[in-house]
Parts: C-alpha cells; structure tokens; sequence
C-alpha cells in the first residue's frame, strides 16, 4: 500500500489537518481520510478556458530606472 498523504490538507469531514491521503490504488484515485469516512474524488486539473473570448493580453511593461 503505498498512500500519498497531503500536506497541508484538511480534511472537510473531521476537520483534521494532514489526515488526507490519495489512494492510488483505487480505479479512479480517491482522496480519502485516515480519521474518518472521509472519501471523494480526487480534484482534477482545471481545465483551460476554451470559451473564453476575453483573452488576457499581458503587456509588457519595461521598468524604466
Ligand atoms: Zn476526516
């Protein structure tokens, strides 16, 4: 068993803090808690804004000194 706790994690259901761990072992990773019932699926990746039509357009701005 090879569980990858989270640091600095805590846990929605106890309120404990670095009693999350990630379940890799499971079909579908789970965040689950080693204190109590706590399980859910593990966050994913947020996804890139592909609807987006206001792109952010960085401007470079050089410091003058
Ligand atoms: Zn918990």
């Amino acid at each position: 068993m090879n569980r990858r706790f989270i640091a600095g994690a805590r846990c929605p259901g106890c309120g404990q803090f670095d009693s999350l761990f990630i379940e890799p072992q499971a079909p579908q990773e789970r965040v689950q808690c080693i204190d109590c019932d706590y399980s859910n699926e593990k966050p994913s990746e947020p996804e890139p804004d592909v609807n987006s039509d206001n792109a952010v357009v960085l401007q470079f701005k050089p410091t003058t000194t």
